[in-house]
């Protein structure tokens, strides 16, 4: 069972942008996951391919209309299809770590990209999407913020990573920020490598790495600790 990822888009040509490269690149080219994107417009209404409206009740900005994206949507997958339907959205429940483990053992995603000032709300409804975030903050389109889902889940994906690289210590992970790194050379600009790191001692090396970890969060990210 591989990873399927279907994007609804006003831009399919963004896709695979950064996902065809390094990591998620070299794992889709393997087939350890795939991609498909459609085009929204291409349910479009009338000789233009409209796909947006003023908003009911007045105010700035276009609201996508319900029938076009449903038709996409509809068009592009089955209604049987297990994978969950994602919409991006500021309003959304947040992207965590957990979230995106959760979506990189199941069966893929379908994601909408939004656009203007977001989608007609009967659609969310009546097609059951769930809202997803990436942070507080407004982005111009749903599109980088599926390429953020996709980067965080695909890297997940069995296979991808690699055997010697579990993924286990990294930020988040162990409800912990992750401990600062080192490598090569020993000294640079007068600054040394901590000296633990350098004895060899693993059991130390591991308290030295915890230590860490725990005072960077308890600095930086305290509200992680009380979870
Ligand atoms: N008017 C909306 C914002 C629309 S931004 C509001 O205030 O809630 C246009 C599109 O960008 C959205 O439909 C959504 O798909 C995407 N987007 C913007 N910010 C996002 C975020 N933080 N997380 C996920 N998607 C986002």
């Amino acid at each position: 069972m591989t990873f399927r990822a279907s994007i609804l888009t006003l831009y399919p040509e963004m896709f695979p942008g950064p996902l065809g490269l390094s990591l998620s690149g070299e794992a889709l080219k393997a087939g350890l996951w795939s991609l498909e994107s459609h085009q929204i417009r291409e349910h479009g209404l009338g000789r233009h391919r409209a796909v947006d409206d003023t908003p009911a009740g007045g105010g700035p900005g276009m609201v996508i209309r319900c029938d076009v994206l449903a038709a996409a949507l509809d068009g592009a997958v089955p209604a049987d299809d297990a994978r969950p339907r994602l919409l991006m959205s500021p309003r959304g429940r947040p992207l965590t770590q957990g979230r995106a483990r959760e979506l990189a053992a199941g069966p893929g995603a379908v994601i909408i990209c939004g656009r203007f000032e977001g989608i007609d709300q009967r659609v969310i409804d009546g097609r059951a999407l769930e809202e997803t975030s990436i942070g507080d903050y407004i982005l111009s389109g749903g599109e980088i913020a599926a390429m953020v889902l996709l980067d965080a889940c695909v890297r997940l994906i069995p296979g991808v990573m690699g055997k010697s690289h579990s993924g286990d210590e990294e930020s988040f992970e162990g409800g912990l920020l992750e401990y600062p790194h080192y490598t090569r050379p020993r000294e640079w600009e007068g600054r040394a490598i901590p000296d633990v790191l350098n004895s060899g001692n693993h059991a130390a090396i591991a308290r030295w790495r915890r230590a860490e970890a725990e005072r960077l969060t308890r600095e930086r990210r305290p509200d992680l600790l009380k979870e």
